[in-house]
Formats: structure tokens, sequence, C-alpha cells
């Protein structure tokens, strides 16, 4: 959350008396506490980023990718400009583009997307040489390599065993698949990747990273640590990873073609700053304070209602405490109880509403220490709403 709260929260907030539902009123879910800066249900939350949704894939057809992939290659020959040789000095691959698929050219080198990347959501699709030659590693091989490092294996599998930590959709010499779901060689496997590279501070790792893998919608790899780059008969060595890196394609020296790959950027976890998980104490009281700041600024434009002025101004002091905030609050519902009392009877039934929802305002406050146990104000409200039987009312 930057300077303004969520718009969906400034209508909501004062709309509670217009009969919306309690979970869709502030005052509701237990309060934000030292990791967790949002209420639960909380309406000020940032709302989740539209896109639109893509089609699947099938063997025979490649999907529509979702509205905010990144494509890296679609079918057509101008997408191999996207791609480079991965030899130092870089430069045009020799892999060709073939019925909208990409394809290996034996022994010309691995390729590399031109696009640097790190965390991602990966789409990829691969077929195996409809011609079968070869067996374990040489038939039907390739790789992904996420950031140039993990290789996630691409190998003809079907009816072709091999060892289990280099089969295809496993984390390469790292770990096997939980599952062979491939089709046969010539048909294109539809590989959906999550990964999440090694995070560490001050050299110390705090997130070893992790790969899940579906193949052909089966899950394969299970949010698999990841340790260190994957390698060939070498075990992985822990170590930091740069921020980003190119996606790398293997050559193995077989044809695999390749067609509709794309990637969606993940944001960042909350050890590296982003709002994924749990945040720090100190991530979680910037943002509380935020939030807070923007409340009282809503409130200070909301002279001409005072009830959601007051409302407004309450609910700041459940993300941060502030002593005039708190005094104002206070003076605020001495005159609206004073209003409310001299309201005249035939007029009283318009304002049942309002009182409920100040009530429960009060209380939920209360309850949860934001204002004392001795705040006046509740314990007269909640006697006058008592003694006009509104509390039993629906
Ligand atoms: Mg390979």
């Amino acid at each position: 959350m930057k300077s303004a709260l969520f718009p969906l929260a400034a209508c909501f907030a004062w709309l509670a008396p217009l009969g919306l539902p309690a979970a869709d009123r502030p005052f509701y879910g237990d309060p934000p506490d030292q990791t967790h800066p949002w209420a639960i249900h909380d309406l000020n939350r940032p709302q989740p980023k539209l896109v639109t949704p893509g089609t699947f894939s099938s063997a025979e057809q490649p999907g529509r990718p979702p509205s905010d992939a990144i494509v890296l290659f679609d079918g057509t020959a101008e997408a191999l400009n996207k791609w480079e040789s991965d030899k130092p000095e870089g430069g045009p691959t020799k892999w060709i583009v073939k019925d909208g698929a990409m394809e290996c050219v034996p022994k010309s080198g691995y390729i590399r997307t031109r696009e640097q990347f790190g965390d991602c959501q990966l789409h990829v699709e691969w077929a195996a040489p409809t011609k079968v030659e070869g067996v374990s590693q040489q038939r039907g091989n390739s790789g992904i390599f996420l950031m140039g490092l993990c290789e996630v294996q691409v190998l003809d599998n079907y009816n072709n065993p091999s060892y289990a930590d280099g089969s295809a959709c496993s984390v390469y010499s790292v770990n096997p698949p939980l599952a062979n779901a491939l089709r046969p060689p010539g048909e294109f496997q539809v590989i959906d990747i999550v990964f999440r590279r090694p995070l560490y501070q001050d050299g110390k790792q705090i997130d070893p990273g992790y790969i899940s893998v579906f193949c052909n919608g089966v899950l394969v790899q299970d949010h698999t640590p990841l340790e260190g780059p994957t390698g060939h008969k070498a075990r992985a060595v822990p170590g930091p990873f740069p921020e980003k890196g190119p996606l790398k394609l293997q050559d193995h020296g077989n044809p695999v073609r390749f067609r509709n790959i794309w990637y969606r950027p993940l944001p960042p976890r909350a050890a590296e700053g982003g709002t994924v998980g749990i945040l720090s104490p100190a991530a979680t009281e910037a943002t509380r304070r935020e939030t807070a700041a923007a409340l009282r600024a809503d409130a200070a434009k909301l002279a001409d209602k005072p009830v959601a002025q007051m409302l407004r101004l309450a609910e700041s002091l459940v993300y941060a405490p502030d002593a005039a905030a708190a005094s104002s609050v206070e003076q605020m519902a001495a005159t609206y109880l004073a209003g409310l009392k001299a309201t005249p009877e035939a007029e009283l039934e318009a304002k049942k509403e309002d009182a409920k929802t100040v009530l429960q305002a009060f209380q939920y406050l209360v309850k949860f220490k934001f204002l004392p146990e001795t705040f006046a104000p509740k314990a007269e409200l909640d006697a006058f709403v008592k003694s006009r039987g509104w509390d039993k009312a629906k």
C-alpha cells in the first residue's frame, strides 16, 4: 500500500449503516498484529491484480497465455530473436523454427533468452523427436535451465528408464519427479514451473529457494528445495544466486522441439521487502503506520459526515496508536451521544442502525485494547441501545 487507501475500503467503510453484511464492514475480524499488518477480512488490504486467464494447452494445440504473461516464444520465426546462442559472445542461434515450434539443432549449442528474470511462473511445452533413437539419457534429452542455473530435465522417458534424478522433470541431479506423466515421443508435454531462487542476507541463507513443477497437469515437483546450481555427476553446492538470469534450453544432441514459452514474474517475498508471507515486525509496523495515516487523511475529508468521520478516525487506531486521534474520537463520541440523546423520539428510529454500528466499533476497539476499558462512550451507548431494545432488534 502506498499513500491512498484502497478505493473499495473508502466506499465500504462508510456504507455500513446502509445494510452491508457485517463481513464487509470495518471492526470485524481479528486486528493486525506484530507480523500481520492487516486485520482478518480487512477491507483496506489491497485487492489482487486483475489477470485475464488464457486457455489450456492440449497435446495437439498450444493454449493462449494469461494477459500478464511475458511471451518468450509464440511459434513465430520472429520470436527466435528473443533468444541467442549461449556462447559467451552470444549471437544468433542456429536452432530453427518449424511448424510453430523451435527445434534444437544438435551440436549448435545451448540457447538463452535475451531477457533476464528471477522468480517466476514459467510455462514451457516440449516434444521429443518422433523417431526414437538411443536409450536412457541419449533419448530426447534437453533441459530447461531456470536463471541458466537449475535444470528441470527434458528427456524422453516414455518407456525409457534412466537414473531417477535425471528423469524428465527431475531437478537434475537433485530430486527425481514424483511421477512419470509423459506423453509418447512426438507429442507435446505441457510443463508449468514455479521457481523461487535462493535468498541470502549477509552471507547467510534465509530461504533455500524452491521449484514446483507440473507435467501435463500432474504435480511432479512439490516445492522442492534448491541445493544450488544443478550439475552433472557433481553434488550441488548451495550459494547465493544473482537477482536475474536468462532462461536457457539445452542442446544435448537431440532435435527436441519447444513451443508456447512464457513466464510471469513473481512478487518479492517478505524477506526481500515484499508482502508475500508473514512480514517482519519493522515492515509490519511501517505498513500499519501508512494505513493509519491514510485513514486519518480520509477522515479529515469527512467533516460533513460526523459519524463516518468518527468511525474512520477510530479505524485508524487499529493500525497505529495516536493520542491525538484517540482524543478526537472521544470528543466526537461525546458529541455524537449528546446528539443522540437529544433526538426527538419520533426521529430516533432513523438513527438506530448508525447507533448499532458505532457501538459495535467501540466494542471492537475496547475488546482489542485500542481504547481503554474505561472508554466512557462505549458504556453510555451500550446502555442507550439496550434501553431501546435495539440490541435485540434485527
Ligand atoms: Mg538435460
